[in-house]
């Protein structure tokens, strides 16, 4: 097996690891063996699960061109610039400040230049650090330049506050144990895997990764998906498996869901499903920019950036993680970025569309809202077909968490915002695609039963839209008349028939009328006769005319022969024929 961890490895691939090198840290073998027993007698410093993770993701190569966690100089080059010290594109420190007394007392033992084991929760050493720097760093400063704010309610700040120390660590790590992935184990690949995979094994020419959040595979991410596999090869879909999360669908369910509609809709071997492990430290839109680094380290030449990729809250513009790609050439990334506009369901189109295809309005819309799916799940009702696969719906529902809605029947979101994010119409109309409400509606005033009622009337009527208007079409269109049901045409003859009597039996009427009426009520005059009579012949020209084919005869305006189109009777055209 090729050693891709060679440099001169890649030369022949179509992509090259973020700064040339996939990083290799991971100490197997005898010197594994040898390495713990030295473990052992080092220094410890405890460390979480997210740093575990983080540890892990740093010797597998995800986060090359790192050896380990920066350096002061880098640390303040990468917040402030978003590259390294040496120039190269890097949005997030990767940093090592462990809280905790007992580890404060250790770091303040430490010099350059020393060794130190970072132990997990269990007390296993999980790898070793040689530490290059040690530094003070402000935390303040750090939120505000990665985050864009040091509001404590950001994921991303509160966690710098709650599990951060004062004091960083720099330098290079060695790893001596690999996390357990527990149920993921099974479908996790490593970069050194997937360019195994990509290159050698399926000879791919391009791939296209896609780093996806912790709700269901719906079709606003098939349709992304599909977009690229138009022209890119392979697909490397990467749903985060975050750390404890505790409203959401259970990562087990969500991969589960993903597989049964990558078997259904999907061309087969060309799309891999693997989960991606990190902490949650990154949040914002540098994250969007970090995620497209991980895809090139996993060997991917297209990287595929949703509207809301990994967003969070309301901290940030709608498409800041477009908007910060601006920020760097294409050369220096190295990954060729697609960016998508939000996708939602456009009824009257029939397909998922965006802004960019679609020139329809909200009236015919049903939005592609994961948070929205994953509450409706929670309610115990399967989305649209048009918006989630039921392929995926039907297990995501499994995996709910917490399943149903509390003793007051409430859902973790309210029903009036569930209903809002998928179906926009709604507050203004009580149909899709239908009339105005006299008085539109106010989220507030939403319950369970309005939920409810937008799903049937959507399951109802979402294809017919697009149908009817085909409907409508064909009965003018086609000429050939056996595809037109013979009962809609008989009910227009009789239809057109019962007016005919209404306007002979008016006539008579008219005829029959005086100048003036003796009693306004009983009888009427000639002129009030005759507007009737005219009303009703309006009506008569308002019925569609029964179509015969006979009587279509008129459209056919070309009469040449047909032999003439077919050009076979030229004579030299026949004698090409017979000497083939
Ligand atoms: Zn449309």
């Amino acid at each position: 097996m090729l050693n891709v961890t060679e440099k001169s490895a890649f030369s022949k691939y179509p992509q090259q690891p973020h700064g040339g090198k996939l990083v290799d840290k991971v100490v197997v073998g005898q010197e594994r063996e040898e390495e713990l027993i030295r473990a052992k007698q080092l220094p410890t410093i405890m460390v979480d699960m997210e740093a575990v993770i983080t540890l892990e993701m740093i010797a597998t190569g995800v986060l090359s061109p790192n050896e380990g966690f920066m350096n002061e100089a880098d640390y303040n080059s990468v917040l402030t610039k978003g590259r390294l010290k040496n120039g190269l594109i890097w949005p997030a420190p990767l940093s090592f400040a462990p809280i905790g007394n007992r580890n404060k007392e250790i770091i303040e033992s430490l010099s350059i230049g020393d060794e130190v084991t970072l132990a997990n929760e269990n007390n296993d050493p999980v790898a070793i650090l040689t530490i290059e720097d040690i530094f003070k760093y402000d935390k303040d400063h750090r939120a505000s330049h990665l985050f864009g704010t040091t509001d404590r309610n950001h994921p991303g700040v509160d966690a710098i506050f709650r599990r951060m120390g004062d004091v960083a660590l720099g330098g290079p790590i060695r790893l001596l144990q690999r996390v357990d992935w527990g149920p993921f184990e099974k479908l996790r690949l490593e970069p050194k895997d997937t360019w195994h995979t990509f290159y050698e094994e399926k000879k791919f020419r391009s791939a296209a990764g896609f780093i996806t959040g912790a709700n269901p595979l719906h079709r606003g991410h098939e349709y992304i998906h599909k977009n690229a596999l138009e022209e890119i090869d392979g697909l490397l879909l990467q749903p985060l498996v975050e750390m404890a999360k505790r409203e959401y669908t259970r990562h087990e369910f969500r991969m589960l869901s993903y597989r049964s509609v990558l078997d259904t809709y999907y061309p087969k071997g060309r799309s891999i499903l693997a989960p991606l492990r990190v902490t949650y430290i990154f949040a914002g839109p540098r994250e969007t920019v970090l995620h497209a680094l991980i895809m090139k380290n996993y060997g991917c030449t297209h990287a595929l950036i949703g509207r809301d990729h990994a967003g969070i809250g309301d901290y940030y513009d709608k498409y800041a993680s477009h908007s910060i790609f601006d920020e760097f050439k294409p050369e220096e990334l190295g990954i060729d970025i697609r960016l998508f506009h939000e996708v939602f369901y456009c009824t009257r189109c029939d397909s998922p569309a965006t802004v960019q295809s679609c020139p329809h309005d909200e009236r015919f819309r049903i939005n592609i809202s994961g948070t929205g799916i994953r509450e409706m799940l929670r309610h115990g009702i399967m989305p649209p077909k048009e918006i989630v696969r039921p392929e995926s719906a039907r297990i995501a529902i499994q995996g709910v968490q917490p399943k149903g809605l509390d003793e007051a029947g409430r859902a973790i979101s309210p029903a009036g915002k569930t209903l809002k994010s998928i179906f926009p119409y709604y507050l203004e109309r009580a149909r899709l695609g239908g009339p105005k409400r006299l008085q539109p509606l106010t989220v507030e005033e939403l319950t369970n039963l309005d939920l409810e009622m937008a799903n049937l009337d959507v399951r109802a009527n979402a294809d017919r839209i697009y149908r009817d208007i085909f409907e409508e079409y064909s009965s003018v269109g086609d000429t050939n008349r056996s595809l037109q049901p013979e009962w809609v045409a008989d009910a227009r003859e009789a239809l057109r028939g019962q007016q005919q009597m209404v306007i002979q039996d008016l006539e008579q009427k008219v005829a029959m009328a005086p100048l003036t009426a003796s009693d306004e009520f009983m009888y009427q005059d000639k002129e009030e006769a005759q507007r009737e009579l005219e009303v009703a012949k309006q009506i008569l020209s308002d019925i569609p005319k029964v179509l015969t084919e006979e009587e279509l005869q008129y459209r056919t305006w070309n009469l040449l022969p047909y032999n003439r189109y077919r050009g076979s009777d030229e004579p030299e055209a026949q004698q090409d024929d017979t000497e083939k």
